[in-house]
């Protein structure tokens, strides 16, 4: 395994991690304090200064005006980026639309891509990701209530969903709905594409996550479809292949998270190192002499060299062997790289003592809204328990 990188490539990095600190940490104040829609205006302005400097969507295809790179550099580029709760939004980089793009560019047709790929893929529209219900469970989803039913040329969807992040200003949605009820359960479902703008198509509500509603980009919805109807040519790959398409989705897609909160990592790393060498607590001493705050910082930084080096390894393996026969690597990093992110952001947070339950710094959003990081895309046992199957098949 080698992960040294190109000439160009660090040039690369180093212009996007001196963006992020020049650009994006000096507006983050607002981002943390005031409503998401009246910083949009400023953030457009920093999207165009990406466009202009060639580096927008580095992980989508060239052909639709991306960078195209691969896992391992684009790995690299969203550690860089998740320095920063704007980093991956101002780069065009941001879930759920960079999931949403992969499974369109591998499965949509010509005309989907027309129609939705171009545009999300330039940042002009949003997209949001439907599978997710009250009453069932998101560990499980082969339980699924939400059904589309074909009725002449089109599918009339029914059911409820929630946490469809983002869906607040969305242009579509690709909704998970149950297609072929007879069939095998990992056959009953289908990714279907609808318009937000479709009737029958209403959200609830934005729902209070740690406190916050947000808006736009940054919320979480509950969604109803009633009766909602959209033409069968919406229809995402083939009918009945939603939980493949879903697995195929998850698989790089957790390379790009496991990096992203390497990078929150980091700045909850270098803000607590700052902080402890910086703090007075004494006449001639700091923070940072206290052992207790030593063994923190000993601790974050072999865990988070420890977290990163298999999460690269992961990617790589992805990209020599497919997501497959990365399962196991899979799992171990979706619990692995999530703990330790939230354990660095915890000692982070208490170095800084009251300044940091505040929103001026980063730390109190990272500890409320990463939270979520061990539920979603598979709860941490989820992976537990299928990581330790997997081994222990060798032993039986
Ligand atoms: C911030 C956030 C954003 C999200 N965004 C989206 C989105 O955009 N689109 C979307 O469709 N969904 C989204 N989700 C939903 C997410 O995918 C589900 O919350 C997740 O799959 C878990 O499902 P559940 O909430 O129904 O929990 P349940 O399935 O009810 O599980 C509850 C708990 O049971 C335990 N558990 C589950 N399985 C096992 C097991 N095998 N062994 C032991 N214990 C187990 C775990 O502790 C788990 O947390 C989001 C969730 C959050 C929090």
């Amino acid at each position: 395994m080698d992960f040294t990188i190109s000439d160009e490539m660090q040039t690369t990095l180093t212009m996007i991690e001196e963006f992020v600190e020049k650009e994006l940490h000096p507006i983050e104040f607002l981002f943390l304090n005031e409503p998401f829609r009246d910083l949009l205006p400023r953030i457009e302005e920093k999207r165009a200064r990406v466009r202009e400097m060639g580096l927008w969507a580095p992980n989508h295809p060239t052909e639709y005006g991306g960078m195209g790179l691969g896992l391992v550099e684009y790995g690299l580029i969203s550690e860089a980026l998740g320095g920063s709760p704007l980093g991956h939004f101002v780069f065009g980089c941001q879930a759920p639309d960079a999931g949403n793009i992969e499974i369109l560019h591998l499965h949509g047709t010509d005309a989907q891509k027309r129609e939705w790929l171009g545009p999300l893929v330039a940042g002009r529209i949003r997209s949001c990701f439907s599978m997710t219900e009250i009453e069932m469970p998101g560990s499980n989803p082969v339980l699924m209530e939400t059904s589309a039913d074909r009725n002449g040329a089109d599918y009339v969807i029914n059911g409820r969903k929630w946490y469809t992040t983002a869906a607040d200003g969305a242009a579509f949605a690709i909704v998970m709905a149950v297609t072929n009820p007879d069939a095998a359960p990992h056959e009953r479902a289908s990714m279907i594409m609808v318009p937000t703008d479709t009737p029958g198509f209403e959200i609830v509500r934005n729902i209070a996550v740690m406190g916050e509603a947000g808006e736009d980009w940054m919320s979480h919805s509950e969604i109803v479809y009633r009766d909602c109807r959209v033409p069968r040519a919406n229809l995402l790959g083939d009918e009945g292949r939603g939980f493949v398409i879903a697995q195929e989705r998850l698989g790089p897609g957790r390379i790009h998270h496991c990096m992203r909160w390497l990078g929150i990592c980091r700045r909850a790393f270098e803000l607590l190192c700052t902080r402890a060498a910086t703090r007075r607590i004494g006449p001639s001493r700091t923070l940072a002499d206290k052992e207790i705050v030593q063994a923190w910082i000993a601790e974050s930084a072999a865990e988070i060299e420890a977290a990163r080096a298999l999460t690269l390894q992961t990617a790589w393996r992805i990209e020599q062997y497919g997501w497959k026969q990365a399962r196991e690597e899979i799992s171990m990093i979706k619990f692995l790289v999530a703990g330790t992110m939230l354990r660095v952001i915890d000692r982070a947070l208490q170095v800084h003592g009251g300044l940091g339950m505040t929103d001026d710094t980063p730390l109190a959003f990272w500890y409320r809204h990463e939270r979520a990081a061990r539920i979603y895309d598979g709860p941490d046992e989820a992976h537990k328990q299928s990581l330790a199957r997997r081994i222990l098949k060798r032993y039986r």
